[in-house]
């Protein structure tokens, strides 16, 4: 529970400010929170309007898309970007088309990114956009004249030094190509303004793999650090999409045995280990529904009930599907089945509820802006890559990876110790990521 009067205070203002935007409350309140003691010992920050500033958008773009579908009719979607805060660096984060996309969650997920971007190390500022566009069940044509629509005014709000947005849920390989495509002829100019491009035009290896990745490296840092792993470990991963898939398949390679899987229709729990190949060429090749595993593995199981996934008895959880899927019951179950830590790959996808249950049963948590910062940490390396118009091979990339994840376990880790919340990397990973914003802030005067 918050105390401080000022961050009370401050938070007051910002539900004040953005009436309906449950999603964005939730990252400002938990952030707030882990930085009572901080504020407490930094006046300095405080006279500086530091807080003040940051849970304000420096800019907020929102437009009109307007395409044709394969019937010829005209469909009109609702774009956005907002460029969090420039600080340390140009803004960076990626884009989500889903249904559910509003300017609640563009908000939670730039504010989170700010953070995020900071513990990388890596110059980039913080920024979240996208749209209410669902590319599930178009067609590639529908699909590109989206991007095209979408990036025909998106196209003049970024650049290589100024915002360099990635893809999120709904934004991979594929509407990263449109995009880039429609980028370049607009801006006639070939430069590194988007990331998670194509390895043929200008794409870094390992980016594809490197939010999964990222976050069991972190989870195995954070494992070591206190005397376990994930050898021999049964694994629940939730999502089946970019991160989920190579989270399994890291996590596999470090001895574990992914048992379940899902999508926002159900899960599937095949007891002898997940066939990641098959999932791999239904989610990327086929486009297919996850139900389709039971064609081939008939003795998996497949069901539907929400959160039901967390019921499968496991040692580590990767929550990597979408805001809010781990709720108090979805802890508890994994509380009772003796999983002994919870490691989150999407954004914010623990309720405030249900991180309490896992601190309250001394759960290890790994917060998503520290353990899934690998994706956008491979996104800057793409990005210096392109300045030097190199690449990079795999070894070197997946090696760089791997360092800047450790550095942020133990940067959270630290932070943690050092105001007195040994283990609560979620404070940790909070308060190192903000001091470093603080400070350019502050540095920079009221801007
Ligand atoms: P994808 O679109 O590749 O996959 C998303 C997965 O989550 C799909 O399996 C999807 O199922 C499922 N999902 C989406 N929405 C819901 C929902 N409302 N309820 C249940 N399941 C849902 O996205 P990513 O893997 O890229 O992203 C997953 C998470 O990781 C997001 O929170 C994202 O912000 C975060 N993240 C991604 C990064 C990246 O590099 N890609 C970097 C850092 C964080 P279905 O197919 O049925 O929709």
């Amino acid at each position: 529970m918050l105390k401080n009067e000022y961050l009370l205070d401050l938070l007051k203002t910002v539900e004040k400010r953005n009436p309906g935007q449950p999603e964005f409350i939730q990252a400002v309140t938990e952030v707030f929170t882990s930085l009572e003691p901080v504020i407490e010992k930094r006046k300095d920050l405080v006279d500086a309007g530091v807080l003040d500033r940051l849970v304000e958008p420096e800019r907020q773009i929102i437009f009109r898309i307007p395409w044709i579908d394969d019937n010829g009719k005209l469909q009109v979607n609702r774009g956005f970007r907002v460029q969090f805060n420039s600080a340390i660096g140009p803004y960076k984060g990626g884009f989500r088309f889903h249904p559910s996309v509003n300017i609640s969650i563009m908000k939670f997920l730039g504010f989170e990114q700010i953070f995020k971007n900071s513990l990388t190390t890596l110059p980039m500022g913080g920024a979240k956009g996208g749209s209410d566009f669902d590319p599930k069940g178009k067609s590639d044509a529908e699909v590109m004249r989206f991007c095209q629509s979408f990036m025909s005014e998106m196209y003049r709000h970024i650049g290589a030094d100024c915002d360099v947005p990635a893809g999120d849920i709904g934004v991979g390989a594929r509407e990263i190509g449109f995009l880039f495509g429609q980028y370049k002829r607009l801006a006639n100019e070939f430069t590194g303004t988007l990331t998670g491009k194509g390895l043929s035009f200008g794409g870094s290896l390992v980016r594809t793999q490197a939010t999964g990745y990222g976050l069991c490296y972190f989870t195995q840092e954070m494992l070591k650090a206190n005397g376990k792993s994930f050898d021999g470990t049964t694994v629940l991963v939730s999502g089946s999409g970019n991160v989920a898939i190579y989270a399994a398949e890291k996590a596999t390679q470090l001895g574990a045995k992914v048992v379940a899987m899902s999508d926002s229709s159900g899960y599937i729990y095949d007891k002898n280990g997940i066939d990641l190949d098959y999932i791999k060429l239904l989610k990327e090749v086929e486009r297919k529904r996850l139900k389709e595993y039971t064609v081939k593995h008939p003795d998996a199981e497949y069901h539907t009930e929400k959160g039901g996934i967390w019921t499968i008895p496991c040692d580590i959880a990767l929550p990597c599907a979408t805001q809010n899927e781990l709720d108090e019951a979805g802890a508890k179950a994994l509380v009772k089945n003796g999983c002994f830590a919870v490691c989150e790959g999407a954004n914010m996808p623990s309720t405030p509820e249900a991180i309490e249950v896992l601190f309250e049963n001394g759960i290890l948590f790994a917060p998503a802006k520290a353990s899934n910062a690998g994706g956008v940490a491979t996104s800057g390396l793409e990005m210096s890559q392109n300045s030097e118009r190199l690449s990079w091979s795999a070894k070197q990339v997946d090696d760089m990876l791997h360092n800047i994840m450790i550095g942020i376990f133990h940067a959270c880790d630290d932070a943690a110790k050092e105001f007195g919340m040994e283990g609560n990397y979620m404070a940790g990973a909070n308060i190192a990521g903000f001091l470093r914003v603080a400070e350019a802030m502050k540095a920079q005067g009221y801007v």
